[in-house]
């Protein structure tokens, strides 16, 4: 689920490991535990894995680094076992070493079956018995490495992203894959692996993306993509374009505030020649679907997990709002495996950052193998779920690489509205609503520009935030899944333990929680629904006075009872939670770095969750 990187290069060099180790670090924002490399070395494999950072990693590797000319790396993300050395990738049984993203889920019977028959298994992981199960068919039986593998990828259940290598094959890198993203790059000096472009962007933009249920036998300089049905499949390399310069902190302390900062630039590429004044709609090319389809739709289901579905949820308050048809939101993760009831009108719309997240990508499928037409909103070009999809939005947002998402979330809410004048301008949406839609993105980047200014007041809130064990996040209307997107990220990046209600809805039930030890931060906007939210501030008030007011109202009161009011520009209704949202991500920030925590990084975490 983390990161695989590999090489094969036409020379030996101690650039070779340099190359995986900076391929390693490149990853390193998906969040990890423990990685390491396997590489020939001479005519052994030698395998260095560590727990922890790959500045851990490097310290073993010490100063003078050894000459290789194929090697394949590491970082892991504990799903099997915990994060120890023993459990790190690679796996090295015999004259096999491997390395593996994903979960194999029939392990525990191939672990049994492989103990019987006399192997010796030395980690708790799922993935070592790829390695156990490749060195046993290469050692007992007449085949060659490659239909080693070969025998053991059709023994395999679950999802992998592999990488193999052979001591005695010293001219051959295999990988395969099931549902967890690997590509080839390829360039005169070496044919480089990787689960994520990044890993490989400073050596080579010429890729070939693996599809599921392919393998692939590569050398310095040459490939050979196979199903698994073991047709050669024609690849023509494809031209990525990602900028090294992207995922640098550029003077940021983390790249969490770098990308909260960025916002203003995505909320400009997002819209790039995407609005469409004369005809108060917006020109998105990617739809792929025919305009008397959009008159047809009778529902909207939106699937996708963690922020991702939190801006579905927004979505769904925005979009009702724009085309009075149903918009539904559902986890991915509930939506694969239950019984939802579908229609053929009912347009699926998936809502991924990375574009590879496995539960997404499931549900993708079933809602395709539900004859349903589906759309991306998705920041990742190329990846599995961008190429899945009958159509979609790219957000250009650049790449996110702090593991809570911040400006994918901003991204993907102006897609949503430019996606509802679409569907909109073919229905019944009308020039006036049209007009106040485009108007408010116009103005959004300069909005959010104001709001981030508030940086260094929200920064000394920090510590009076801090000190607080729980925190309850209030909202009403549009601002509702603005607050649990803020409780989100709070939790995500501080530990801190946080909820969000909608504001109406505490006196059902959560009114018992308001004690010493709890914040409540209240989101109250001066919109149709002011006066309401302003009594259910009162019901609050009436109970704690730890409350953190965030509003666009100019009433001086608000502050009575309060430990602090932040306040916002009013901007129109369509965008304010976007302002709302800025507040959040700001308040997470802080309140995590005045904690202490690991805030690109957060424990527990990582970016891309290719596995389920
Ligand atoms: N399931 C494997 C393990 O726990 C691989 C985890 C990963 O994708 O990083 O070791």
């Amino acid at each position: 689920m983390c990161g695989i990187i590999g090489l094969i290069a036409s020379k030996s060099s101690p650039n070779n490991i340099e190359a995986l180790v900076l391929g390693l670090k490149r990853m390193e924002y998906r969040g990890y535990d423990s990685a390491g490399i396997a590489f020939m070395a001479g005519n052994q494999i030698k395998t260095v894995r560590s727990k922890g950072k790959i500045a851990s990693l490097e310290d073993k590797l010490g100063q003078s680094l050894e000459s290789t000319k194929l090697g394949i790396g590491h970082t892991r993300w504990a799903t099997h076992g915990d994060p120890s050395e023993i459990n790190a990738h690679p796996h090295t049984v015999g004259k096999i070493s491997i390395v593996h993203n994903g979960i194999i889920e029939n392990y525990q019977e191939l672990k049994q079956e492989l103990i019987e028959l006399g192997c010796e298994f030395s980690s708790e992981t799922d993935s070592e018995v790829v390695a156990q199960l490749i060195n046993y068919y290469y050692q007992q039986s007449d085949l060659d490495f490659v239909g080693a593998v070969r025998q053991a990828l059709t023994r395999l259940k679950g999802a992998y992203g592999l990488a193999i290598i052979a001591e005695d094959q010293p001219d051959q890198l295999i990988v395969a894959r099931q549902a967890s993203p690997l590509l080839i790059g390829l360039s005169d000096h070496a044919t480089y692996i990787a689960s994520d472009p990044m890993a490989i962007i400073s050596y080579t933009d010429r890729i070939i993306y693996l599809e599921d249920k392919e393998y692939a036998v590569l050398g310095a300089g040459s490939y050979q993509v196979y199903d698994f049905d073991h047709n050669l499949r024609d690849v023509t390399p494809e031209t990525i374009e990602l900028d090294p310069g992207q995922i640098q902190k550029s003077g940021y302390d983390h790249f969490l505030i770098k990308e909260i900062m960025e916002q203003p630039e995505a909320v400009i590429n997002v819209l790039r020649g995407r609005i469409d004044k004369q005809n108060f709609s917006s020109h998105l090319g990617g739809l792929n679907l025919p305009d008397d389809y959009f008159r047809k739709i009778d529902r909207i289901l939106i699937v996708a997990c963690g922020t991702a579905y939190y801006a579905g949820l927004l979505g769904k308050y925005l979009l009702e709002k724009m085309l009075n048809i149903p918009v539904d939101v559902e986890m991915a993760s509930e939506f694969r495996y239950r019984d939802p009831a579908t229609s053929k009108n009912t347009l699926g719309v998936v809502y991924s950052q990375s574009g590879e997240t496995a539960d997404s990508l499931a549900s993708l499928r079933e809602m395709k193998r539900r004859g349903m037409l589906t759309l991306g909103i998705i920041n990742t070009a190329g990846s599995t779920i961008a190429r899945e999809v009958d159509g979609g939005i790219y957000l250009h947002a650049g790449p996110e690489i702090s593991v809570a998402s911040t400006k994918a979330f901003s991204s993907m809410s102006i897609a949503t509205l430019l996606l509802g004048l679409e569907i909109g301008r073919y229905r019944q949406l009308s020039i006036e609503r049209s007009m106040e839609v485009i108007q408010a993105l116009g103005s959004l980047a300069n909005d959010i520009e104001g709001v981030l200014s508030l940086d260094q007041e929200i920064k000394l809130l920090a510590s009076k935030i801090a000190k607080f064990g729980h925190m309850m996040y209030l909202g009403r209307d549009s601002l509702y899944p603005i607050a649990i997107e803020g409780s989100h990220k709070l939790k995500e990046v501080s530990y801190i333990q946080a909820e969000a209600y909608p504001a109406g809805e505490m006196k059902h039930g959560a009114n018992a929680l308001l004690g010493d030890d709890l914040l409540v931060v209240f989101f109250l906007s001066n919109n149709f629904l002011y006066d309401k939210a302003k009594s259910n501030l009162a019901e609050v008030k009436a109970r704690t006075s730890n409350i953190l007011v965030v509003t666009d109202s100019e009433e001086q009161d608000l502050a009575r009872g309060t430990i602090d009011v932040i306040r916002v520009k009013r901007v129109s209704d369509w965008t304010q939670g976007l302002i709302f949202n800025v507040v959040s991500q700001l308040i997470a920030y802080y309140v995590a770095v005045d904690l202490g925590r690991d805030v690109d990084q957060p424990r527990n975490l990582a970016k891309s969750v290719t596995v389920e």
